[in-house]
């Protein structure tokens, strides 16, 4: 296995292979890590509706094999199952990567596209039953929980989709929100609250999960009334928002507030050869139209800054 590259690629999720398909193309030696399943977030998504061209839908498991197998085609390397571990300059431009194994590589140019991870829920009961009940992830957890109650917390796109997935399976989905309403799109919306399984409390929040080996149920307080309310539900799924993944680079590049590496309209941190993309930066939005054309954008301004580099 190699050790120099035009370019490595941390991450492979929708950013990092479109990434490496532009820069496969562009016939600079790419390395792309994923340190779990390639498509990332996305391959465990049951359905994606809204990605242009694609008129009847996709699941996120066909949609991150067909981006694989479309970064292998223009010849990227993908190590799955091995992840960065120390990204650093070498002084003289390139950067060294290290990865998960003690191993290391050298790249030119870096494309740093890790995302984001789930947002933990501060309650008792979370950290204990998770994954006895307790849940990120309805399409790998959903099924599970076949004709019982439910619990959704948070009144995002995540929430509101992932929770209408669970009316296949459970007999209610009751829907735990802060707010007096969703803040999906709205035609998600509708589909959710138009399904009868599904039971909205809105101004409340949950403030403890109870059981002992698995979820018996949740204590949910009503913002405006300060009532508590126990509610008997097998399995508890989060969607209260993400973290972004920028802990390796922290050092190295500037992050707002929440963590989210600031770059500009060509993907570029503040440090040269050092790109960033995708849910991982400060974007207007996160949809996976555009951070697909981050990665996009991110590979294009690599070939013109090693082209100017040259010269
Ligand atoms: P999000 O939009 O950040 O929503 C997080 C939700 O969790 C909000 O309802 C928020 O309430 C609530 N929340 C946050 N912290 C909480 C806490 N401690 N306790 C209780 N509730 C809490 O996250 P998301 O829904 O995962 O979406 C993230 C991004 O991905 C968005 O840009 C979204 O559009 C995109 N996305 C798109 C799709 C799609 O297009 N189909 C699907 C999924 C995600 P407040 O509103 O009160 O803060």
């Amino acid at each position: 296995m190699s050790t120099n590259y035009d370019v490595v690629i941390i991450g492979g999720g929708p950013t990092g292979l479109a990434a490496a398909v532009y820069t496969g193309r562009a016939l600079l030696k790419t390395l792309v890590l994923e340190r779990q399943v390639p498509g990332g977030q996305i391959a465990l998504s049951a359905a994606i509706d809204n990605y242009p061209g694609f008129a009847d839908g996709v699941t996120g498991y066909e949609f991150a094999e067909a981006f694989l197998r479309h970064a292998q085609r223009f010849g990227a390397e993908v190590r799955i199952g091995v992840g960065a571990t120390s990204v650093a300059p070498n002084g003289d431009g390139t950067f060294k990567v290290g990865l998960s194994g003690d191993d290391r590589v050298t790249a030119k140019a870096v494309i740093l596209a890790m995302g984001r991870h789930p947002r933990r829920l501060e309650v008792p009961g979370y950290e204990k039953l998770f994954g006895n009940g307790v849940s990120v992830c309805a399409t790998c957890d959903g099924a599970f929980f076949r004709n019982v109650p439910v619990a959704v917390v948070g009144g995002g796109n995540s929430a509101v989709e992932e929770g209408h997935f669970l009316t296949r399976y459970a007999s209610e989905v009751v829907s735990i929100h802060r707010r007096d309403h969703f803040t999906a799109q709205k035609i998600l919306i509708e589909q959710y609250l138009n399904d009868p399984k599904v039971i909205p409390v809105w101004n409340s929040v949950v403030e403890a999960i109870h059981g002992d080996r698995e979820v018996e149920g949740v204590s949910v307080r009503n913002l405006e009334t300060d009532k508590v309310e126990e509610i008997p539900v097998k399995a508890v799924f989060v969607f209260i928002g993400w973290i972004p993944n920028s802990e390796l680079v922290k050092e190295l590049v500037d992050l707002d507030e929440q963590g989210r590496v600031l770059v500009n309209e060509l993907m570029e941190t503040k440090m040269p050869g050092l790109f960033a993309a995708g849910d991982l930066c400060v974007r207007p939005i996160y949809q996976l139209a555009n951070v697909v054309a981050d990665g996009v954008q991110a590979a294009v301004s690599i070939e013109k800054y090693l082209e100017n580099k040259k010269h």
